[in-house]
C-alpha cells in the first residue's frame, strides 16, 4: 500500500538554459513508513518536496498521491488533495500570528464538511497528543519555538492526511527541544502516520527507516537504516 509514488519523474524549469531540477525520479513511500530526504543545496529537495507535497506538478512521468494522479487533476481538484491528503511542517512553524493554537489546528479542516463544534474537538484532541492542551489558547507569539512546532504537527494531522511532510522541522530549535520534537514525530510514525522529513542533519535523517539520497535531481542511493544500501 502506497501513500505516495513518483514514476520516472522530471521536473525541468526554463529559464535560460533548461535545468532539470529532477531528473528521472522514481520513489514509493508506502503507508506508514518514515523516510528522509537529504542531499547537497541544489540536489532537488524542495523540488521533490514539492511535488510529493502537491504544491506543483511534474514536468514528464507520474505522481500519485493516495492513488490519484497528480497531473490530472484540475488546479481546484490539485488544491483540495493537498489541503486534505498532505499536512505540511515548517521550519518557521508558519502559524497564523492571531489564531490560537487551537484555532491553527482547527484550520485545515476547512477543507473538510466537518462544522464548528466537531473542528474544535478535534483540534482539542489533536493539541493532547502533542501535549499543549493546556495552551489551547495561547497565540503563537506567546508559545516557545519547541510548542509553536507542537502545534504546527498537531495542525499537520488534524485533517489525518496520507502524508507528513517536514521541511528542516527542526531547524529552528535548540537541541533539547529537536530531541522532544523529533519523539513526537516518532510516536506519530508508531501510531501509523506516513512521515516525510527534509533535512541537511544526519542526526533528523537517522531517526526515519530510511534516508534517500538525492544528487543533482537523482537518487544517488537509499539508505536502509538497517544497515543495508541499496545501490542504483
Ligand atoms: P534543493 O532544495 O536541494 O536546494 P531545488 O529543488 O531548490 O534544490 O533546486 C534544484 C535545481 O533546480 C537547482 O539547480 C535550482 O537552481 C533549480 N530550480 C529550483 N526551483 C527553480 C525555479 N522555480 N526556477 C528555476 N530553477 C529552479
Ligand atoms: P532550500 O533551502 O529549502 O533548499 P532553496 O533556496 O533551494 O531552498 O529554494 C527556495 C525556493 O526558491 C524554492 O521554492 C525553489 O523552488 C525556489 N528556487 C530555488 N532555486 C531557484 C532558481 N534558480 N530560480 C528560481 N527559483 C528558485
Amino acid at each position: 500500500d502506497t501513500a505516495v509514488s513518483l514514476s520516472n519523474v522530471r521536473k525541468t524549469y526554463r529559464v535560460g538554459e533548461p535545468v532539470h531540477a529532477l531528473d528521472g525520479v522514481s520513489l514509493e513511500i508506502p503507508r506508514g513508513s518514515y523516510t528522509a530526504i537529504m542531499g547537497p543545496s541544489g540536489s532537488g529537495k524542495s523540488t521533490l518536496m514539492n511535488l510529493v507535497g502537491c504544491l506543483d506538478t511534474p514536468s514528464e512521468g507520474d505522481v500519485f498521491i493516495d492513488d490519484r494522479n497528480v497531473g490530472s487533476l484540475s488546479g481546484r481538484e490539485r488544491t483540495r488533495l493537498r489541503g486534505t491528503q498532505v499536512g505540511f511542517v515548517f521550519q518557521t512553524f508558519n502559524l497564523m500570528p492571531r489564531l490560537t493554537a487551537l484555532e491553527n489546528v482547527a484550520l485545515p479542516q476547512l477543507f473538510q464538511g466537518a462544522d464548528r463544534v466537531e473542528r474544535r474537538e478535534r483540534a482539542r484532541a489533536l493539541l493532547e497528543r502533542v501535549g499543549l492542551a493546556d495552551r489551547e489558547d495561547h497565540r503563537p507569539n506567546e508559545l516557545s519555538g519547541g510548542q509553536r512546532q507542537r502545534v504546527a504537527l498537531a495542525r499537520a494531522l488534524v485533517n489525518d492526511p496520507a502524508i507528513v511532510l517536514a521541511d528542516e522541522p527542526s531547524g529552528n530549535l535548540d537541541t533539547e527541544t529537536e530531541a522532544e520534537v523529533l519523539d513526537l514525530f516518532g510516536e506519530f510514525h508508531e501510531a501509523g502516520t506516513t512521515m516525510v522529513v527534509v533535512t541537511h542533519e544526519r542526526h533528523v535523517a537517522e531517526r526515519a527507516e530510511r534516508i534517500v539520497h538525492l544528487l543533482d535531481g537523482k537518487i544517488e542511493r537509499i539508505e536502509e537504516l538497517d544497515g543495508v544500501t541499496d545501490e542504483l
